[in-house]
């Protein structure tokens, strides 16, 4: 029985991993989740009816086991369904919380349970150390993720305790120290495991709570890793490989991302980790910036005959086209002024919309054809061969201030070289400022022409005025 369960793990592992290699492109990405979901099925339920203890016990309660697996299958059923694509990422930061809060209850279970069988003194030091980085490392994915999820759904606000820096450092040693004290048995008494949990839930609250400006992407992915790390962990106490598989894969491709993030972003992982940029200070500085010279606002009869009659048109989307579903109707846009041999790409920002591949995904789904998402580093050097880039609904990842302004938040993150191009169009809903909460000198270049309006209609207007033009 148990070769069997061994062989359902490893063909699930597989699933895992197959899952990863066809998330890894928007065509096979649904299958991959797929996959992957139906691996994860797999190794639950042969889990449930196949795992025998040493004493070739089958497992209990499974009265409470199915009523979870019914209770909590329909709560994130609902959730997901319900959830709109634009608060997706808030949806993935608290169900991520919830992966570390699991990880994390699994520490505290066995740290029970190897004291109240009287078997702590004994227990491996291999042991001790899974235990207590699984309950460190998942309570501060967990309270991490419920504080990121607060800021995406914009319930709180960036807050920065004076010298956070340093109370962060603080809790840090503290953390390791105290563990390091417990597993070598330097520290007997037991209640220093609660008093870990309590200083980990702290690091993780007060690790995201400054987190501003635009990098928040940065630390959703970290988190995301943390996780993976910490159900391995779990894997490893139980000698369960599709556990311990799985979340290597979750905490290898987070970290991957992590650090794909910080190089797109140009931030450093180390002032990650202490909650060291982007904070509410920086914002505050540079929302109090004005700039000189005045916007300029263009018709949509005039946008329509600039875009026409050129060669080269990039369009730039962002976060606003995700809220106007404008995805479709820009489609539209680029085959019409394919038709009239403009040359149309879509230029992909690294952290443009809510979360990773955001864009990627949106622009998918209207089956925009990949070949035209054009990534940063290789559509920058095209902008200055472009007549028209159209800007809709982006704000962060075209704002200059991350060249050329020390004290912004974002100073340091690459951004899309539009100001490159002959002429920029702006589609937006008013002077409002984006995530990072700054203003924006892009709309204030003589290039640059204001259309404003939902992005969605003023495509659609777009559109017909295009048509109109024969
Ligand atoms: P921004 O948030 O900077 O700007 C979006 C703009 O869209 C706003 O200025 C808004 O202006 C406009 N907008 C909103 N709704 C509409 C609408 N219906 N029609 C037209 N315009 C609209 O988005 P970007 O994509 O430029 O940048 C993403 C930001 O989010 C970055 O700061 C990034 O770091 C951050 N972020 C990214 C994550 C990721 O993983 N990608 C995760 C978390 C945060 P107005 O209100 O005037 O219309």
């Amino acid at each position: 029985m148990q070769n069997i369960l061994q062989i359902i793990y490893l063909i699930s592992s597989v699933t895992f991993i197959l899952g990863l290699k066809f998330l890894g492109n928007p065509a096979t990405a649904r299958k991959g989740n797929l996959i992957a979901a139906g691996g994860m099925i797999l190794a639950i339920f042969a889990t449930i009816f196949l795992y025998t203890t040493e004493t070739g016990e089958h497992l209990g309660n499974l009265g409470f086991i199915f009523g979870g697996l019914i209770i909590g299958t329909i709560i994130g059923w609902m959730i997901a369904k319900k959830v709109k694509m634009t608060a997706m990422p808030q949806m993935v930061s608290f169900f991520n919380g919830m992966g570390g809060a699991c990880a994390a209850l699994i520490s505290m279970i066995e740290f029970r349970h190897l004291v109240s069988s009287g078997h702590y003194e004994t227990a491996s030091a291999g042991t001790l150390i899974t235990i207590f980085a699984g309950l460190v490392i998942g309570t501060v994915s967990f309270s991490g993720s419920i504080i990121a999820y607060g800021k995406l759904e914009e319930k709180i606000k960036d807050f920065s305790l004076p010298a956070g820096q340093f109370i962060n450092i603080g809790l840090l040693i503290s953390l390791l120290g105290l563990s390091a004290l417990m597993i070598s048995g330097n520290i007997e008494n037991t209640s220093v495991f609660y008093i870990i949990l309590v200083l980990s839930v702290l690091y993780g609250v007060l690790f995201v709570f400054p987190i501003g400006g635009a990098d928040m992407p940065v630390v959703i992915s970290l988190l995301n890793s943390f996780t993976g790390v910490a159900a391995a962990c779990g894997g490893f106490l139980y000698s369960n490989n599709v556990m311990l598989i799985g979340g290597i894969l979750v905490g290898s491709a987070g970290t991957l991302l992590t650090v794909v993030m910080c190089k797109s972003m140009n931030r450093s992982l180390t002032n990650v980790l202490i909650g060291n940029f982007g904070g509410s200070n920086a914002t505050a500085a540079a929302t109090s910036t004005t700039f000189v010279g005045s916007i300029k606002e263009v018709t949509k009869s005039d946008a329509a005959i600039m875009m026409k009659y050129a060669k080269k048109v990039i369009i730039v989307p962002g976060y606003g086209l995700a809220v106007a579903q404008a995805q479709h109707v820009v489609h539209e846009l680029e085959e019409l002024l394919e038709k009239n041999d403009v040359t149309v790409k879509y230029a992909i920002h690294p952290v443009a919309g809510r979360m990773p591949g955001h864009m990627n995904v949106l622009l998918a789904e209207s089956n925009v054809s990949y070949d035209k998402l054009v990534e940063m580093e290789e559509v920058n050097p095209e902008f200055a061969t472009t007549d028209v880039v159209l800007v809709i609904g982006a704000n962060d990842v075209v704002n200059p201030a991350a060249k050329t302004d020390p004290s912004s938040p974002i100073y340091g993150m690459p951004i899309l070289d539009v100001e490159n191009a002959a002429t920029v169009i702006v589609m937006k809903r008013s002077m409002k400022a984006g995530y990072a909460g700054i203003e924006n000198e892009l709309f204030y270049k003589p290039k640059t022409s204001m259309l404003f309006g939902d992005a969605k209609k003023s495509l659609s207007e777009l559109v017909s005025e295009i048509k109109s033009l024969g």
